[in-house]
This record gives C-alpha cells, structure tokens and sequence, in this order.
C-alpha cells in the first residue's frame, strides 16, 4: 500500500457503534507510528495478555494516519451527529508522540466539529505519557462539551498480578505520577474537562475462579481512592478477560471468564461506598471492544 492511500482499520478492527453510560459510542484505531507499527511494550516482549500491541503489521506514518482519519470521516459519517463518546487506539499509546504523531491528535479534536452532541473523546494510553501540557492542549482543542479522558490500562491493582504475571511493568509509582498527572490537567482546563477512564480485568492470568471478582472490586476500589483523592473523575471499563493468541500461548490452560464472575464483579463494584459516592461510567468490554 502507497504511503498516501485512504487506509481502512483490519476488519476485525471496525468496531460497531453501542450505547454507552454517555450515548453512542463508537472506537476508532489508528496505526502505530513506532517501529514496525508495534507497541514498543509489546516490541519489549511486555503485557502478555494483549494481541492489540502487535499492530497491523506495518509502520504507519502520519500521512497514513491521517488517511486513516480520513477513512473514518467517510465510513462514518452518518453517525457523527448522534456519537457521544468516540475511544480511540492506535495499537499502544496515542498520547506517545512516538506511537501517534500530535499532528493527527490535533487532527483528530478538530474532526470533532462534526460531532455536535460529542461528550467524551477517550485516548488509550500507558501510564508514562499522561502528561499536564499535553492534556491541556488537547482539551483547549476541542469544543468546550467535551471531555478529554486517558484510558489507562491498568488491569489490577494487585503488584503480583499485574507487574509479576501480566508483565506490564506498571510500577504503582508511576501509576500515581500520571494519576497526579490528568489530575493536574484537569485542575487547569480553561475550557472542558478531563478525567479517567481505567481498565480493570475480571478474572485474568495470575487470578484464581474464586478469585475473579473480589480482585476485579479490589482493582475497582484501588481506583476510585486514588481518583477521590485528586477529585478526578473516573470511568471504569470492565474486560472480562478471553484467551487472545498471546495470552494463549503464555497462559494455555487459563479459561475464559465466566458470566457469572462478570455479573458477580459488577454487583460487588457498584455496591461499593466509594461507587455509590462518586457514580461512575461502568462499561463492559469483551473482545470486541
Ligand atoms: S497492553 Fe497496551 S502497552 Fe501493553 S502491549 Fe498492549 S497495547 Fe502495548
């Protein structure tokens, strides 16, 4: 493919349009501009349990990436009126100017004018990239309705499982400087609004049957403390957790998360006092985003 084509996402990456806590929601995934288009934890041999890092096979470029914006202005433009929530990848971490070039970033929140009733624009992000300017800049960008929220792969707030068994190399340190991080953004938005929405994984490699859900609630509850204390507001996206090819091959005899662990982790976390207090956006993800 010439570097200049319109470029659509691997099929398996158009995701269709649901309803979420905000309104429509639809994610939109770009290619990775680092090398060989691989997230470089994933190029690290890191976070065992995702197949995403591995990208699409090649290296994007940012006129690529903005053919691929392009692509997505077309492909769903009927549905840009109605969308309140767009979530965009890029195979790693669209905040590393490294992974995806600031240029399609800015790209990306000036294409928001064609999205009048647009809440929430979610940027899947590691830790380390969450940085005060950067979100300030983004937020400063948008229309004023619009809230900027970093997704942070967090997974579980237990050290052994996520660090020890996933390998993501997430030090809680660093988790709490980019907390510090969005948080400080947020304080200093002029305009908009920025908060969180963190990933928490039911029943994942390193986490016994019985286990599921109490550490799906312990990761639940980890974040809602942390956010409290900075007045950050959080969304909570739950992935009960499947087999991908990696983590298959890392973890051959690991099941698939039972129904009845995900309904009993969603009783347990919105039974919560931190929950009940704060009322965050819970969303249910399964491989298809
Ligand atoms: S979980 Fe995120 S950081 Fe880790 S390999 Fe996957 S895309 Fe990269």
């Amino acid at each position: 493919m010439q570097e200049h084509e319109v470029s659509a996402p691997p099929l398996a990456q158009q995701f269709a349009i649901v309803e979420d806590y905000y309104g429509p929601r639809i994610a939109w995934v770009f290619g990775n501009q680092n090398q060989g288009g691989v997230c470089p934890y994933r190029r690290a041999g890191l976070c065992h349990h995702c197949d995403i890092g591995d990208g699409e096979g090649r290296e994007f470029t940012t006129p690529m990436n903005r053919n691929r914006l392009r692509w997505f202005m077309e492909h769903d433009r009927k549905l840009l009126p109605q969308l309140a929530h767009l979530v965009v990848y890029n195979s790693g971490s669209v905040l590393n100017p490294r992974e995806l070039s600031p240029e399609v970033l800015l790209d990306i929140c000036d294409q928001t004018d064609a999205m009048p009733d647009l809440r929430v624009l979610s940027l899947d992000t590691r830790e380390s990239y969450l940085n005060k300017d950067r979100l300030s800049q983004l937020v400063n960008r948008l229309p004023k309705q619009v809230c900027v929220r970093p997704i942070l792969g967090l997974e579980s707030a237990d050290d052994e499982i996520r660090d020890g068994r996933l390998e993501k190399r997430m030090p809680r340190s660093a988790i709490c400087r980019g907390l510090d991080a969005v948080a400080d953004a947020a304080l200093q938005a002029s305009s908009g609004d920025i908060g969180l929405d963190a990933n928490v994984l039911i029943g994942g490699p390193g986490v016994a049957a019985d286990r599921a859900a109490m550490d799906a609630v312990d990761t639940a509850r980890w974040l809602l403390y942390q956010c409290g204390q900075r007045s950050l507001s959080l969304d909570l996206n739950l992935h009960p957790y499947y087999p991908s090819r990696r983590g298959l091959a890392r973890f051959p005899s690991h099941p698939r998360c039972s129904w009845q662990h995900v309904q009993q982790s969603v009783r347990m976390i919105v039974d919560l006092e931190e929950f009940r207090n704060s009322r965050p956006g819970l969303f249910i993800g399964w491989q298809d985003e």
